[in-house]
């Protein structure tokens, strides 16, 4: 169910509990403003999420509240996982979904790195007619 994206941070989403331990994930890389691990449900041959430490609940309200440090670290561990996975030569994409029309369904700002394969066209395309 997506989520409005203009709510308050809920820290018992899913991804606060796996910041915090509570429930398992598998980690593909961890510093002081990011962590990462896999999609449980993946889309694509690789597919990773990175999540910034911060409560913020979106694109949106990290862009509008988070520090500069903030934003530089997370941008910046985003860009390290990619590259850690060789992925920068064959190839990516980034997606991150805010709110009801983006098809956001956990309120932690959350970035999907797909790749390991070509992925295709970036939106599915609206049938004709
Ligand atoms: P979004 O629709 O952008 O909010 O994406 C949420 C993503 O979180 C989906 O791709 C889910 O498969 C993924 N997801 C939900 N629960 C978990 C979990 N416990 N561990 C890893 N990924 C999860």
């Amino acid at each position: 169910m997506p989520i409005d994206a203009t709510r308050p941070y809920d820290d018992q989403n899913i991804f606060a509990k796996i910041l915090r331990g509570e429930i398992p994930s598998e980690q593909v890389y961890t510093d002081e403003w990011a962590y990462a691990f896999r999609d449980i449900a993946p889309q694509a041959a690789l597919h990773i999420l990175i999540i910034p430490r911060g409560e913020y609940v979106s694109w949106d309200d990290f862009s509008a509240r988070a520090s500069d440090e903030e934003i530089a670290g997370f941008i910046r561990a985003v860009g390290k996982v990619a590259r850690d996975h060789d992925l920068v030569e064959p190839g990516y994409r980034l997606l991150a979904n805010v709110g009801a029309h983006g098809g956001q369904e956990v309120p932690h700002l959350h970035v999907h790195l797909c790749g390991g394969e070509p992925l295709g066209p970036m939106i599915a395309r609206r049938s004709q007619g």
